[in-house]
């Protein structure tokens, strides 16, 4: 049996960072209505490995907006207390020690006189056959030389990558230990039996990354789709450092939740949501998911 054929699973998996602000709260509602939609489990895993970055109230927080909304969960996970499978994971893959700084592999692109491809910098690979350095070291993937393919059940789209000459070998672990989002995602995904990716659209790049990590690995493909992000009236994405409007502002100021589910279900400006009444709850939204053809896709 296809591992996607079983019951679905989907999640939300934020970043306990700082406060969660109206964008994330949609890409929560979303996740979760397409979830319940398909009667399905919701997992809550907070990607707290970045510990340099963590709130400690943000988890709280972030649970405490979820319920507000009516967003609920069958299981949360903390990607910090699991480590061992990150280990016992990589230890599985190709890597190497690399010992480069940013401006080592900067220097490096320069002297080769290839202009970085798009905006993220290849890494040239300076360390495959070795480093002596004595430095902290980083754990690069040999990344496979193939192009990788992914579709899109959203937006229909696809898109395909040749890690090599567009990526280059990524990091799995920095150099101070800490495991790599991109290792992370694909390893809990396949543990928690996630089957459906519901996310920003910002991580639709660097879903071949994952997938080839997952074909690497052994591990099912999931089901992706990826949802835009909400922007502000200039169009701009919202974000933490924009000072975006926190939920927990809202919730403390007392407004309804279910006001902020209607305004939320209505910024998408997809039908029927575009049309739904100014004060609704996220249970209520469950049958108009039903009518969207992401549902079906
Ligand atoms: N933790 C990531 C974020 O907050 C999301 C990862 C994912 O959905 O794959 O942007
Ligand atoms: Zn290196």
């Amino acid at each position: 049996m296809n591992a996607l054929d079983g019951p679905m699973v989907g999640r939300f998996a934020p970043s306990p960072t700082g406060a969660m602000h109206l964008g994330n709260a949609r890409t929560a509602l979303l996740a979760w209505l397409h979830t319940r939609a398909h009667g399905g489990r919701h997992i809550l895993r907070f990607e707290d490995l970045d510990t340099g970055r963590v709130r400690n109230w943000a988890y709280d927080t972030t649970r405490r907006d979820l319920e507000w909304l009516g967003l609920d969960w069958d299981a949360e996970y903390l990607q910090s207390g699991r480590l061992e499978l990150y280990a016992e994971t990589l230890a599985r893959l190709d890597t190497y020690p690399c010992t480069c700084t940013r401006k080592e592999i900067a220097a490096a692109i320069q002297a080769s006189a290839g202009a970085p491809h798009g905006e993220e910098a290849v890494y040239p690979g300076i360390c495959r056959s070795g480093t002596d350095l004595d430095r902290p070291a980083a754990q690069r993937w040999r990344v496979p030389d193939e192009r990788v393919c992914v579709s899109d059940g959203l937006t229909g789209e696809t898109i395909c990558q040749h890690l090599c000459s567009e990526v280059g070998d990524f990091v799995l672990q920095r150099n101070d230990g800490v495991f790599a989002y991109h290792l992370a995602v694909v390893v809990d995904d396949a543990d928690m039996g996630v089957t459906d990716i519901l996310r920003g659209t910002d991580l639709w790049t660097a879903t071949p990354r994952q997938v080839a990590l997952q074909q690497a690995l052994g591990f099912p493909t999931p089901r992706y789709q990826h949802v835009p992000l909400m922007t502000d009236f200039r169009g701009e994405r919202l974000a933490k450092r924009d000072g975006a409007p926190p939920v927990m502002a809202l919730r403390e100021a007392g407004e309804l939740p279910g006001k902020v589910l209607s305004e939320l279900a209505r910024s998408l400006g997809w039908l029927p949501f575009k049309d739904v009444p100014d004060e609704i709850s996220a249970s209520d939204l469950i049958p108009l998911w039903r009518e969207l053809p992401i549902f079906t896709q």
